[in-house]
């Protein structure tokens, strides 16, 4: 051995025996915002020592990144929203699949990739939310419903801009074919009060201020305004009770394919999808835990107990292309 390669052996084992290697910091690019992240990962680090650095931006730039930076990249954990989005990380091949035993005992298969390559960490429903003053549930039923001429003028959406409503198609092109969801979107469509709306939140203010009376949106969007005004005039109804339940989608993390970290970054999203941290993501967001140990926060238990589509939510990301030709046939701005 060269003097060179001895000296090399000397200061990796010492290296290796500090301490200080143990605590080497994680890098995570994240599209969820700062608040909804931070005390998770100061948890961690409080109980680890394990220093987690978090860069925020939106899912795109996030995305680009990762590919422009490809070997060189400091990020060990990407995490997003939406099963689509997670998908379409694992298509651009941005991610590590990952054998871990404990996320597989932690999160239902439906809420991960089979490849292991994403998991999903918390859970979210996109449901219908009705006028108080307006609707009466029991004139409620199903998603596809919305698209009777009983809605006509009456309907609000977002835009098919967004992810969530792309899932959400791709998931009633799974249940009913291209052909009847195609009229079932045209319903909708046809059915509208206005114009399509930027976010969830503006949607729901438009129901609160009659400007039409049912929409489709998250309920962690539904939670955040309810608790500004506790006097909303909007409620969520949870659909298709009677047969294959309510679309709930997920945000969720994986390992980057070049982690310069990566066991540290599995045990750092191993921890996330457990009992333990489980309880304080879903809470900090008005989310469904995606471990289902672990009970919901008393705000959310309180919007009441449903049913869930048990459609693996790869579909959201197999049929994203697909679901989004044919919003935009059938009118969907
Ligand atoms: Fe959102």
């Amino acid at each position: 051995m060269s003097l060179r390669n001895r000296l090399l052996a000397v200061l990796s084992v010492s290296l290796f025996s500090a301490p200080a290697f143990a605590a080497e910091e994680i890098v995570v690019y994240s599209a969820r915002i700062d608040e909804l992240i931070k005390p998770v990962f100061d948890a961690y680090t409080a109980k680890t020592g394990v220093p987690v650095k978090f860069i925020t931006d939106k899912e795109a730039p996030l995305l680009a990144r990762l590919q422009a930076e490809g070997a060189n990249t400091p990020a060990d954990l990407l995490i997003t929203v939406d099963a689509g989005n997670l998908w379409q990380a694992e298509q651009q091949g941005v991610l590590k699949p990952l054998q871990s035993p404990v996320i597989e005992a932690n999160i239902p298969p439906q809420y991960r990739s089979p490849t292991g390559a994403w998991t999903g960490l918390s859970l979210r429903a996109r449901t219908i939310a009705y006028s108080t003053e307006r609707v009466k549930p029991a004139e409620l039923s199903t998603y596809e419903a919305l698209a009777d001429a009983q809605w006509e003028g009456r309907l609000c959406l977002r835009s098919s801009k967004k992810v969530y409503n792309q899932s959400l198609t791709a998931t009633l092109i799974e249940a009913h074919g291209a052909a009847r969801t195609e009229e079932i979107i045209k319903g909708w469509v046809g059915n509208l009060a206005t114009d399509v709306f930027a976010d969830d939140t503006a949607l729901l203010q438009a129901i609160d201020a009659g400007q039409c009376d049912v929409g489709l949106v998250n309920t962690y969007y539904f939670g955040r305004l309810q608790k500004q005004d506790p006097d909303l005039k909007v409620k969520l109804f949870w659909p298709n009770q009677n047969d294959r339940g309510v679309h709930v989608n997920l945000s969720g993390a994986g390992v980057t394919k070049y982690a310069p970290h990566p066991a540290a970054a599995q045990a750092l999203l191993e921890w996330m999808s457990s009992t333990e941290a489980q309880g304080l993501f879903a809470s900090l967001n008005q989310e469904y835990p995606a471990n289902p140990a672990v009970k919901p926060s008393a705000e959310v238990a309180a919007w009441g107990e449903f049913k869930a589509d048990s459609i693996p939510l790869e579909v959201a990301g197999k049929r994203q292309a697909e679901a989004t030709m044919l919003m935009d046939r059938a009118g969907w701005n």
